[in-house]
């Protein structure tokens, strides 16, 4: 399969460049393993306002007027507003990229998307909570709320990465599709990520089949944008396990006329397992894919659930961390 690469930004210190406070790095063998399959963009922000490194830590404090701030955690200095600033001009820098995702750095007072501590003050001092935000990682969010935005504890954990891999490569693809501005191009996407979409969310899945067919003859720039919009809100849901066996249900339907009896109760029993959290999803997808190859269901062979993202990228190491 010719696989369109995503546009990933991450956070430097993430594998690639001794950034951090102390001098580190942090090594990702998930963000390793991406790296030929993915176009990573990185910086460092605290470096960007120029700071050293190594360096003085950072922190969050909550003031008493109850404003979260970004100060040296020795010295108290408060460097918030050159922060934001930084965080302000880098939006613009970051929407030219076509971004697909982001993984920041998890905790970080400045990249971290959540359970970032928070202090009452510089120094010594016990943090009064863990659920902010860096600012960096909190603009982010808020500036690209249509792309998915993780840190790399998270994508250690196998459901997250998964979803995250599925997001990405499918807003990658249809990018190209936007771009070609082609109907053709449009209508098979729609067509080969079917049961993709089913999974995530029937009624999107819907709406945008709507949109494809084009009843109101509308401008194909116009169709684009309203896709791509249905599709954020449909890669911003997440497949569950009710929706995965109706869908699978829906593929064996096509064997109905050719399975034994025995293949179609082994199958059920394979499902019955799935729902009982006995196996994955994966190992029934690859059983109505080996019959779609036997019996040559060529449109079924299109479809992207078999194969959401490179095979090379599926890892079933899980941190058990995070939850969706
Ligand atoms: S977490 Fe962000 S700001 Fe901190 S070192 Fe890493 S890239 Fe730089």
């Amino acid at each position: 399969m010719d696989w369109i690469k995503p546009n990933v930004f991450i956070s430097k210190c993430l594998e690639h460049g001794h950034c951090r406070y102390d001098g580190s790095q942090i090594t990702s063998s998930e963000i390793k393993r991406m790296e030929p399959f993915i176009n990573y963009y990185y910086t460092c922000p605290e470096m960007d306002i120029g700071l050293p490194s190594p360096r003085q830590a950072l922190r969050k404090i909550l003031t008493e007027s109850g404003e979260e701030r970004l100060v040296f955690s020795q010295t108290g200095e408060d460097i918030t507003e050159k922060m934001e600033n930084y965080c302000n001009s880098k939006v613009d820098e970051l929407i030219k990229l076509e971004l697909d995702g982001m993984i920041l750095k998890s905790r970080s007072p400045s990249c971290g998307i959540k359970e970032v501590k928070l202090y009452k003050s510089h120094g010594k001092t016990q943090s009064i909570s863990n659920k902010s935000k860096g600012l960096f990682g909190e603009k982010m969010l808020k500036s690209f709320p249509d792309i998915m935005i993780e840190d790399e504890g998270r994508i250690s954990n196998f459901n997250i990465r998964e979803h995250f891999l599925t997001h990405i490569y499918t807003r990658a693809s249809f990018r190209e599709v936007k771009r070609s501005g082609a109907i053709k191009k449009l209508v098979k996407f729609h067509s080969n990520n079917k049961y993709l979409f089913m999974a995530y969310n029937q009624g999107q899945l819907k709406i945008m089949g709507k949109i494809v067919a084009n009843h109101e003859k509308r401008p194909i720039h116009e169709l684009m944008d309203e896709y791509e919009k249905n599709l954020s809100l449909l890669l911003n849901t997440f497949p569950q396990k009710r929706r995965n066996v109706n869908v699978l249900m829906h593929i064996l339907g096509y064997f109905s006329n050719v399975l034994t009896m025995n293949e179609k109760a082994y199958f059920l029993d394979l499902l019955q397992q799935y729902s009982n959290n006995q196996i994955p999803v994966s190992g029934l997808m690859s059983v109505l894919r080996m019959w779609s190859i036997k019996y040559d269901m060529a449109y079924l062979l299109d479809q992207t659930i078999f194969e959401p993202y490179p095979k090379e990228l599926i890892t079933v190491n899980d941190s058990g961390k995070g939850r969706i």
